[in-house]
């Protein structure tokens, strides 16, 4: 018989993380109340290393860029296992400066990408306005990356339980908690009280990992909610963007990511609001304004759709992946910003790890045990 795995949580990574364990051969059960709560539904699906580039998290900008290059493949054989489309876009960013001061960031960017040996090239609000007709007139320049792509992250988790479902993950609507003790994990428990034995646990519960009851205390995830919304938004006629947009207007940052068939998704405020998911007033203005702002005639659009998700926040931004600490349990979590990005090399380095016990290397810097106690949300 094959070896048992047990994913909660069926998100993106977690979807990834069971199609990805179960074109290995291993019999995959995969658990979740509610998937469409997942961030992923409002998430925008930028894949973007360059234009999220923080001072302070090169670490992270080394697997984001790993995994941006597993996307083309990624989402081909997965477009081709599940037979539908995943709104894999190569469109390339721009980012647009404002005034004068967000140009000088920009230069800085730049400088700071190339020394990381990053492709990315800054234009003159001439050229901004040749890559892009339809933007607010008198812009000073921007920043191209022409490496920062999109995905359509309702596309893509759709794809995967559908790919999932095909190679025989076995889908369990219902919440999970842990069963084990201290020192090793040995299945879940669903919440008619149906004890499901596996060798691995595997934790992708986004926001939620941290709150799984059952988990040994030594063993929880330091992840946290941050909520933010989305807009969807569609012009008539013919689509105005070729890139995905980013720009701060008065230094409030903003995006705008077009979808192939003219849908466009602005987003996203930033809250520490914990688990609410209600969309507020005051963000939706804000959104509206900033993309307006950029994209004047944005005030022709049809508003289709607001969204609230939350990101599961680690301490230091970077994801959570790779063995727990104690037995039987794996985390797969605290993708923050980045877990559309960060999905190919998330599900491939899980399936590594509980096929073959190593996780690769590109992981290792990201070990769920690199947090102390007292980091980990009570
Ligand atoms: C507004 C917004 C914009 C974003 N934009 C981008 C972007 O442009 N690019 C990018 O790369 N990332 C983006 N993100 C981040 C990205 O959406 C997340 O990092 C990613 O969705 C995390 O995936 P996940 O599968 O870990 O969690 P989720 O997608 O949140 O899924 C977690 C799942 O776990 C389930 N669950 C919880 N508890 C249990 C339990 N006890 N038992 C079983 N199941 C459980 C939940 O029901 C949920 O379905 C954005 C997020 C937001 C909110």
């Amino acid at each position: 018989m094959s070896e048992s795995v047990v994913v909660v949580g069926a998100g993106v990574i977690g979807t990834a993380v069971a199609w990805r364990c179960a074109q290995r051969g291993l019999s995959v059960t995969l658990l979740d109340p509610a998937p469409e709560r997942g961030a992923w539904h409002a998430a925008a699906g930028m894949l973007a290393p360059i234009t999220e580039l923080h001072y302070t998290e090169t670490p992270l900008l080394h697997l984001n860029l790993d995994s941006l290059t597993r996307y083309p493949s990624f989402a081909a054989e997965l477009s081709e296992e599940a037979g539908q489309p995943v709104g894999f876009r190569e469109c390339g960013t721009v980012v647009v400066a404002w005034d004068g001061a967000d140009l000088a960031a920009l230069q800085d960017l730049h400088a700071f990408g190339a020394r990381l040996g990053v492709e990315s090239s800054l234009v003159t609000g001439r050229e901004l306005r040749a890559l892009e007709p339809a933007l607010a007139a008198g812009l000073p320049g921007g920043l191209l990356a022409p490496g920062d792509h999109q995905v359509d992250p309702r596309l893509l988790h759709a794809a995967l339980l559908e790919a999932g479902r095909r190679r025989g993950v076995t889908y369990v609507p219902s919440g999970a908690s842990v069963v084990g003790d201290a020192s090793r994990v040995t299945g879940v428990r669903t919440d008619d009280g149906t004890v499901i034995s596996a060798a691995h646990v595997v934790i992708a519960a986004g926001c939620w990992s941290g709150a799984i009851s059952g988990v040994p205390a030594a063993a929880v995830a330091a992840v946290r909610p941050v909520k933010g919304q989305t807009l969807r938004l569609r012009l008539p006629g013919e689509p105005v963007l070729r890139h995905v947009l980013r720009g701060a207007v008065k230094g409030t940052p903003i995006y705008l990511v077009p979808r192939e068939d003219g849908q466009i998704v602005v987003g996203a405020s930033s809250e520490e609001a914990g688990y609410d998911v209600q969309p507020r007033a005051g963000a939706v203005y804000e959104l509206l304004r900033d993309a307006q702002s950029l994209l004047p005639e944005l005030s022709e659009a049809v508003l289709e759709d607001v969204s609230t998700g939350l990101r599961p926040g680690s301490p230091d931004n970077a994801p959570l992946v790779g063995a727990s600490g104690v037995a039987g349990l794996i985390h797969a979590t605290g993708h923050f910003r980045n877990g559309i990005l960060l999905t190919p090399v998330t599900a491939d380095g899980i399936a590594s790890l509980v096929a073959t016990g190593e996780l690769p290397d590109v992981l290792q810097p990201f070990a769920p045990t690199r947090f102390s106690p007292a980091e980990v949300p009570a």
